[in-house]
């Protein structure tokens, strides 16, 4: 047997991954979650529209309530993103940003959804013309070409890592990277040229991206710029693993009732599904995903 090994795994720690945690872990299968408090977008909300709660309360202390709920049924926390996932012989298995390997029998998809831009002029414009918010699906077209990344996560730091692959130079803008040590090390072993302290405020190109204006006022001669805020984003993670998302709209992962996605033993909840983005659609769709990835575990271990 593989070490680390989890009968389920949760990528996200938003109210669908806690609530998924708790009814798995709660049938008795040994659960982790990975995911950070912060980048729930729960995190900084005050509700005020969920069943039982008549006065508005905080995001973050839900959040932080649910975890306690979930490790009292000894659910593992880990709070790191996860940057890399596998599916091999009926086991998944991810890396941490801290270079870690788990693996599980079941792993439920929560990450929610990424609605991140800089906001800053030239983006919305150049969207498509060298503006990208995804190097997995566009690291092909800067084959030899110079390319900024901006963003201070582990995102930012892979993403830059993997366009050494395609691009002739790159260049990472950072106001002050928030990663693990070792990930921060690889990258500084690398061919990456890290910017920090500063920032992009202005992307430059009339019909395609021409450079980008930082604020320390100078300018980077770019053929591409990638927007990456946050962790490594659902669609890749997912696409990784051969997930079918929604034809229409296609950053969403399509499930049936039971949460099951097109690949036996993945599931997925909450936002990523697609809207209403609620936390009452989140809980409980990771209601029925953890029951049913507890029961897909331990029917694997019959096997
Ligand atoms: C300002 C604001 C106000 C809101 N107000 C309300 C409201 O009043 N009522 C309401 O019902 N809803 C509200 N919402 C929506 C609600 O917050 C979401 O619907 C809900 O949080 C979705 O839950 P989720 O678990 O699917 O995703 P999220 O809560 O977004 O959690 C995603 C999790 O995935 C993790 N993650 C992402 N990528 C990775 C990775 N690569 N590796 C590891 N972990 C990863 C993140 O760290 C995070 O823990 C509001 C949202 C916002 C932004």
């Amino acid at each position: 047997m593989p070490e680390n090994l989890y009968d389920v795994a949760i990528i996200g720690r938003g109210p669908a991954g806690l609530q998924a945690a708790i009814h798995a872990a709660g049938k008795k299968a040994k659960v982790i979650v990975f995911g950070k408090l912060r980048n729930s977008s729960l995190y900084k909300a005050h509700i005020a529209n969920f069943c039982c709660y008549e006065k508005p309360i905080l995001g973050k202390k839900m959040l932080e309530a649910g975890r306690k709920q979930a490790e009292e049924f000894d659910a593992v926390f880990l709070e790191e993103d996860i940057i890399e996932t596998k599916n091999e012989n009926n086991l998944f298995s991810f890396v941490t940003e801290s270079g870690e390997i788990f693996t599980s029998k079941a792993l439920i998809l929560s990450m929610g959804v990424s609605r991140k831009k800089l906001r800053v002029k030239g983006e919305k414009e150049l969207t498509g013309r060298g503006v990208s918010y995804c190097v997995d699906c566009d690291a092909n077209f800067y084959k030899g070409m110079d390319v900024a990344v901006v963003g201070n996560e582990s995102a930012a730091a892979t993403g830059a890592m993997t366009l050494l692959s395609y691009a002739k130079n790159v260049c990472l803008v950072c106001q002050k990277l928030v990663i693990t040590d070792k990930l921060y090390d690889r990258l500084k072993e690398s061919r990456v040229k890290v910017m920090e302290d500063t920032w992009v405020k202005e992307v430059i190109g009339t019909n395609e991206v021409e450079g980008v204006l930082l604020t320390n006022n100078e300018t980077l001669k770019v053929n591409g710029i990638f927007i990456e805020l946050g962790a490594k984003g659902a669609m890749e993670l997912a696409a990784s693993l051969g997930a079918l998302f929604d034809p229409e709209a296609v950053s969403f992962i399509v499930t049936n009732k039971k949460q099951e996605t097109n690949i036996p033993g993945l599931y997925a909840a909450g936002d990523i599904t697609g809207p209403p983005w609620q936390i009452a659609k989140a809980v409980g769709e990771g209601c029925v995903a953890g029951i049913e990835a507890a029961e897909y575990a331990k029917r694997l271990a019959d096997s």
